[in-house]
Parts: structure tokens; sequence; C-alpha cells
């Protein structure tokens, strides 16, 4: 009885990871859907593309000719879960908005650090 009921509660841990695993993948899949439709020319537009539609304050912390590290503050997605959750819709959306600014295709969007101070600010960094 004891065992079966510890091998329920494994169970369950598994089926919610992959519940979280497949929500933050589609997660990422929407972001990309809506950032790619975005005119991005340049850097500076990817930048103000995530401002403009209020999924925080962008700005750049470093980059070179294979990746980027971006810096989100007041994360809308943080503010909208909770901070430290992971912001895979932002993710994805920054990937998309890359792409649009004609970034390769296998150009992928890690979060590096999420919901850190009290603004709160994640980091993510691209790289191609
Ligand atoms: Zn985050």
């Amino acid at each position: 009885m004891l065992k079966a009921d510890r091998l329920d509660a494994q169970v369950s841990c598994l089926d919610q990871a992959y519940e979280t695993v497949r929500n933050h993948s589609a997660l990422y899949e929407q972001g990309q859907k809506d950032g790619v439709k975005n005119t991005c020319l340049d850097l500076s537009d990817v930048l103000f593309c995530l401002n403009r539609h209020g999924l925080g304050y962008a700005s750049v912390i470093q980059e070179s000719n294979s990746h980027l590290v971006v810096r989100i503050q007041q994360c809308r997605e943080c503010e909208r879960q909770s901070p430290g959750c992971g912001c895979s819709y932002i993710a994805g959306f920054l990937a998309g908005a890359l792409r649009a600014m004609g970034k390769p295709a296998t150009l992928s969007v890690h979060e590096v650090s999420c919901g850190e101070g009290s603004s709160p600010s994640c980091v993510f960094m691209a790289s191609w």
C-alpha cells in the first residue's frame, strides 16, 4: 500500500514535469510566431519591438557575431506568473524578432537568469 502511494507520487511528478516542458515549448513557439511578424530592420527595432508589445524594457548587455545577450527589465512575463519561473514566451519572441531582422534560422534563445532584482529583470542569450 505504502509502496503504491509512493509510486503514484512519482508518476504525478513526472506528469507535472512533462506538462511544464510542453507548456514552455508551446509558449516559446507562440512567442516566435508573434515575434517574427514584426518589421525589424536592426537591433534597435528588435528592442523597441519588445517594449512596444509591453513585454518589458529591453537593453543589450553583450553582442558578438555569434551571440547576443539582452536584459529585460520590468519583465511582463515574470509579473504575470511569478519571478523565476522561466519566460519562454519572451525567449521565443526575441528569437522571432531577431529572425525577422535577418539572423539565421538556426538561432535559438535561452534564458540565462530569470526574475532577479525587484523590477524584476531577466537575461536572455541568443546564439546562432
Ligand atoms: Zn524570466
